[in-house]
């Protein structure tokens, strides 16, 4: 690992074959946004509803205290406005471009797609696209912050299933695939906002073949090192310069 600088870092993005980028937690971090995970909020949470996120984002959970948990949802998750930044904007642009192939997402907002992106493929779901355990209907997030406790589907009276993935749960097979089809084929691999830490080592570098992952972080992490170039700083300023 060498800590790069935005000119190197430009040319590897610009003379790229097939980039892959990987978006992680520390775009909405960017935007301000705090992880269910991020301690603070997470003592803050467990102190209003007396379960950790953990505990609460969880099928058990779901599976055996709807309602609570619906409440949670709705407060924590499904208000939060989330809108994207420059960060998510340049990604966008080097689309645009034909620069980068695939987003792989971590996140649950959308972001990418509400910055424009047009080929993202979500490790963790959507909130906006909500269905119906029994007939497949699909809800949007409004409806299940109108409903005034648990939402459910009109037709058939059962509850609707977030459109997201539990913490523990495995990622769908369908998109496990394809994210490992993508990643392989990479030449430049760029991570944002992420740690590459083992679990994330395992389910996702281990199908790159390349030697060329770009990590740009705001976050300094051990993982750092597994990075063949990294730049610490804002996201917000330094994606915009590699346009
Ligand atoms: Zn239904």
């Amino acid at each position: 690992m060498a800590e790069a600088t935005i000119s190197v870092v430009k040319k590897l993005i610009h003379g790229s074959r097939y980039l892959v980028v990987i978006s992680g937690s520390g775009m909405q971090r960017e935007r301000g946004h705090k992880s269910l995970r991020d301690p603070e909020r997470a003592y803050d949470i467990e102190a209003k509803y007396r379960y950790s996120p953990e505990e609460m984002f969880s099928s058990v959970f779901y599976n055996t205290r709807i309602e609570p948990f619906y409440q949670f949802y709705k407060e924590e998750v499904l208000s939060q406005d989330m809108q994207p930044g420059p960060a998510y904007n340049a990604v966008a642009e080097l689309e645009k471009q034909g620069i980068v192939k695939t987003i792989i997402s971590r996140e649950i907002y959308g972001m990418s797609q509400k910055a424009g992106c047009q080929n993202v493929l979500e490790l963790h779901g959507n909130i906006e696209v909500n269905h119906c355990p029994r007939c497949g209907k699909v809800y949007t997030k409004e409806y299940l912050l109108k409903a005034k406790k648990v939402p459910l589907c009109e037709d058939c009276m059962v509850p609707i299933r977030p459109g997201i993935r539990f913490y523990g749960e495995m990622i769908d097979n369908g998109i496990m695939t394809k994210v490992a089809n993508e990643i392989s084929k990479a030449d430049v691999l760029l991570v944002l906002g992420a740690r590459l830490d083992p679990d994330f080592c395992d389910h996702n570098l281990a199908y790159y073949q390349g030697d060329k992952l770009i990590l740009l972080t705001n976050r300094e992490d051990t993982g750092d090192v597994n990075a063949d170039y990294v730049i610490h700083g804002s996201l917000d300023k330094i994606l915009p310069k590699l346009l």
